[in-house]
């Protein structure tokens, strides 16, 4: 079993990538400054688990915080979710974006070769590709400069990573292209919690059916999909988790830098996710047509197929599972994690 440094620990996806990695026995630092999160996600992490997390408060950018954890625990691999992710944030601070994902990546990977640890999985975005490939999506398309400014740090990241796996052969690194996560722990205490007015799907419709907004505006329903509005690959947040430590094993064996896409494979439209989640849990969910959003595009989903024969991952959750998972998570904490 090994010692897991985990970056960014107490948010969405990596408090629940905190459990399987517990439960799957190996020990786990989380290092997460709390700008997007609170400290009660890893609370719930240790009740699920019945098992401890060191957390260390701080952040990524800070070299003496870093080396100290590498010189008090005797780390075996990094996952690296800390990171800024509003898209729109993105382009009115972009400063604060370079620096934070791209300025934080490269000390995270300084501190990690001056404590000579090596194996690295990086949590990268499907919005990495070039807006002309065709879905499904593979790994061999051809990457594009992102619609926006996180994504831009997205590829940046990823682009840095090869070179250095390329120039030093002690790397092994994991780029994993995730679609959309969404759906949150079974048992209902750990899920998305996102500040303010939500960007993404998901935690929109949860939070129209508790009743924190009044309706979903679906944006755009003329694109040239099955009925007009945005397709997406949507991924369970516990498979995708579960990913990570596929990577996690592929990695302490191997040597260089390589991308696999986490998705189910399967594209869902805007229209698809308000009807079923309607049918799975039984709730209307209030909506208008609204103008398409700037920088989206009508279609994107995954060809997951590496990811499956080089990781031995496979994803386990349906559509209903994730809108089910979603929603029990929703109305059992209507406030998220501030209650
Ligand atoms: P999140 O905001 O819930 O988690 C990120 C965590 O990183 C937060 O807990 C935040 O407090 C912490 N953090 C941010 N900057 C930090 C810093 N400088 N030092 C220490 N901690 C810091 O987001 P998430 O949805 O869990 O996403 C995790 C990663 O996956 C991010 O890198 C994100 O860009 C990437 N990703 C997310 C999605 C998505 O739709 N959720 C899609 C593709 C990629
Ligand atoms: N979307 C929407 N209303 C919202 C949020 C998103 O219609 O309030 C649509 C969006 O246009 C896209 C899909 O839902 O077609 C997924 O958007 P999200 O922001 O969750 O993920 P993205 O794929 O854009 O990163």
């Amino acid at each position: 079993m090994s010692k897991v440094l985990v970056t960014g620990g107490a948010g969405y996806i990596g408090s629940h990538t905190c459990v399987e990695l517990l439960n799957a026995g190996h020990d786990v630092v989380v290092l997460d400054n709390l700008s997007n999160s609170s400290k009660e996600a890893l609370n719930r992490v240790q009740t699920l688990t019945a098992k401890s997390v060191d957390f260390v408060e701080g952040d990524i950018l800070d070299e003496v915080v870093l080396d100290q954890i590498f010189q008090n625990h005797q780390i075996d691999a990094v996952i690296h979710f800390a990171g800024l992710k509003a898209v729109g944030e993105s382009q009115k601070i972009p400063l604060k974006y370079f620096e934070n994902n791209i300025s934080g990546s490269i000390s995270l990977v300084q501190a990690m070769e001056r404590a000579n640890v090596f194996n690295l999985v990086f949590s990268s975005s499907a919005t990495v590709y070039d807006e002309a490939n065709i879905s499904p999506l593979n790994e061999d398309m051809p990457t594009g400069m992102p619609s926006n400014n996180y994504g831009y740090t997205k590829l940046i990241v990823e682009q840095l990573l090869e070179k250095l796996a390329q120039a030093d052969e002690r790397w092994s690194i994991a780029l994993l292209r995730y679609f959309n996560p969404v759906g949150a722990h079974k048992s209902g205490l750990m899920g998305e919690d996102p500040q303010g007015i939500p960007n993404n799907l998901m935690p929109y419709v949860t939070q129209v059916a508790v009743g924190r907004r009044e309706k979903l505006s679906i944006f755009g329903n003329d694109y040239d999909t099955v009925d007009g509005t945005g397709v997406r690959d949507y991924i369970h947040v516990v498979d995708l988790a579960n990913a990570h430590l596929c990577a996690l094993n592929n990695r302490l064996n191997a040597q260089g830098c390589r991308a696999w896409n986490i998705g189910t494979g399967n594209g869902c439209s805007v229209l698809e996710i308000k009807n079923t989640f309607e049918r799975v849990n039984g709730i209307e969910i209030p909506f208008e047509f609204a103008p398409r959003r700037e920088g989206d595009v009508a279609t994107s989903f995954a060809n997951n197929a590496r990811a499956v024969q080089e990781l031995g991952w496979t994803a386990k959750f349906g559509l209903e599972d994730m809108l089910a998972d979603s929603w029990n998570w929703q109305k059992q904490n209507p406030n998220g994690y501030r209650d």
